[in-house]
């Protein structure tokens, strides 16, 4: 058996966030980008290098700047979250160790879904009674939403999240965190071929189904946003923009959204029903909670860096992003869950979500959204915590342990 890995992903929600470090603002230098001071809110002038507009504030680089050969090294009081003058392509020395621990955890928790085998979930699609009508919808509403949802979440790290991050460690988890996007988008692939499922439904659900539809739009237009090539942080506005970003993908769509989805999915698993996509959906729960607590970090150090950012004025917008979130997603419980079934229906589903949204709503420091809440499923608790489920995973866990280095405990 290969060594266990030493950065054990922690599985608890609750878990205590990584302290901060580096409150300090970045020294207002220009480095990295010709080496040319300017004044705050002029352009850096280069010779013969096409200018980028900047944010008003900032003369931020995004990385991809002329080499700097007579510059000073880098030092980590230079490392900030947004806005960093500091040379992007220096990993070391590191500034955010949660960050890289972020990254070595997704690495240690790597996973196909064609190693998840499919065959008891074959014979009972194809049966004719081995699942209700209500089921079927529910898996297959289930399956259309996280189909695109995964592309939708992948396109915001990789086009907008990642050029707005200006820290080396945080975007070495972000190409991580691509790559799983990568691989969960493959898991339905891999459902829809090995199903037989109509694959044109299911990849358009989320332009055809409208509470699908709503959720993903609802979350587009914080990306569309950034997505403007004269967008710049280093302006308040700019830099809030970011962060209700971070908001709606990391802590809406991954932290909220995906969690009803997943509670669906792992009911009918614990009924034994459908148990090789259950098994695929606690790898991606694991990959999710991972990606969620990184943009709660994220977010918290940017706050400890930017209070001016964290107005009150902001906070009450966001917890009414929250709000919203878990309204639409009540409209797309009721489209799914249309009659509900055993341990299972959208107003269950609605409560879970409220009190996921509190939870939420605590981890970045809001007030709650919604009245205190007990959780309806506290089973899923149980299903995060995957070292309570060795039986379920047992020949996997031989096989990773033999391939690399996955710690399960
Ligand atoms: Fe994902
Ligand atoms: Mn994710």
């Amino acid at each position: 058996m290969t060594a266990r890995s030493t950065a054990t992903l922690d599985w608890s929600e609750s878990r205590v966030l990584s302290p901060l470090v580096g409150e300090e603002e970045a020294p207002a230098r220009l480095e990295g980008a010709g080496g040319v001071e300017t004044e705050a809110g002029s352009r850096p002038v280069l010779s013969s290098v096409p200018l980028v507009p900047i944010g008003g504030g900032g003369a931020a680089s995004l990385g991809l700047d002329a080499i700097d050969r007579t510059g000073a090294r880098v030092r980590v009081d230079d490392k900030a979250m947004i806005n960093a003058r500091a040379d992007l392509n220096q990993l070391l020395p590191l500034k955010y160790r949660w960050a890289w621990e972020k990254y070595l955890a997704g690495c240690n928790n790597h996973w196909m879904p064609t190693e998840v085998s499919m065959q008891a979930d074959i014979a009972l699609w194809k049966s004719r009674d081995g699942l209700t009508d209500d089921e079927r919808l529910m898996v297959k509403r289930n399956l259309g939403f996280f189909a695109a949802s995964e592309s939708l979440v992948a396109n915001n790290i990789v086009l907008a999240i990642y050029r707005h991050l200006t820290n080396p460690e945080c975007r070495q988890y972000l190409l991580r965190q691509a790559f799983e996007e990568a691989v969960h988008t493959h898991t339905f692939q891999y459902v829809v071929e090995s199903l037989g499922l109509d694959e044109g439904e299911l990849f358009n659900m989320y332009r055809e189904v409208p509470s699908i539809t709503d959720k993903a739009a609802w979350a587009l237009r914080h990306t569309q946003h950034l997505d403007d090539p004269d967008f710049r942080t280093g302006t308040v506005e700019t830099d809030q923009a970011f962060l209700r970003d971070l908001v709606a993908f990391y802590v809406v769509f991954e932290g909220m959204w995906f969690y009803t989805g997943f509670a669906q999915i792992l009911s009918l698993g614990r009924r034994n029903k459908m148990v090789g996509i259950a098994e695929q959906y606690q790898y991606i729960l694991r990959d999710e909670s991972l990606h969620l607590n990184f943009g709660i970090d994220v977010i918290n150090q940017i706050k400890a860096e930017n209070p001016h950012l964290w107005t009150p004025a902001f906070q009450e917008e966001l917890r009414g992003m929250l709000k919203e979130a878990a309204e639409l997603e009540a409209a797309y419980g009721r489209d799914t869950m249309p009659r509900g079934f055993l341990g299972l229906n959208a107003a269950l589903c609605e409560r879970y979500l409220q009190f996921i949204a509190n939870r939420r709503a605590a981890q970045i420091g809001l007030a709650p959204v919604f009245a205190e809440t007990e959780n309806p499923f506290p089973w899923m608790s149980e299903a995060m915590d995957l070292k309570k489920e060795k039986n379920f995973f047992e020949t996997r866990v031989v096989e990773y342990q033999n391939g690399g280095a996955l710690g399960w405990e």
